[in-house]
């Protein structure tokens, strides 16, 4: 992926803030669908289905929401289906619970498995705040950091 940095409207940041406080300390997940003539860009806040496969199967999915997130079904195709439409999505965003907002390895993993073509966008959340976020955007194989966020008192 080339070009410029997509920019973030601030209320969505905000919207994407509040979300990460209000799964602490899970994880929480989404994506920003782009905008288009006079279609502003959409952020769409999504369910994170993790702790629901690692209860069902927790040998291929040993990590809870606390440590990892995952779309569910029907938000990975309306996601899969906006590369085929007029808004593609732009962004996925998630939460990291207290550790800090950096690309881990499963994230990276993850990604490059699907694929997609958009930033990356997660969230440094901590207990009482959210201090901050970083974009992260392809290259190579690996996830370079594109633009960081200040973060907001909660
Ligand atoms: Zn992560």
């Amino acid at each position: 992926m080339s070009g410029s940095v997509p920019a973030i409207r601030p209320e969505h940041l905000a919207s994407i803030y509040r979300h990460a406080q209000a799964t602490f300390p899970k994880e929480c997940c989404g994506f920003i669908l782009g905008a288009s003539g006079d279609a502003p860009a959409q952020l769409v806040e999504c369910e994170n289905w993790q702790d629901k496969y690692h209860a069902v199967d927790p040998e291929t999915f040993p990590r809870t929401a606390e440590r990892a997130y995952m779309f569910g079904a029907k938000d990975t195709r309306r996601l899969a289906d906006s590369f085929d439409g007029e808004t593609p999505a732009t962004i996925i965003y998630h939460s990291h619970p207290r550790v800090g907002a950096y690309f881990s390895e499963e994230d990276t993993r993850a990604a490059l498995s699907a694929g997609w073509a958009v930033d990356y966008l997660v969230v440094d959340c901590q207990e009482d705040h959210v201090a901050g976020a970083v974009l992260f955007r392809r290259e190579g194989q690996a996830f370079v950091e594109v633009a960081r966020f200040p973060g907001e008192r909660g």
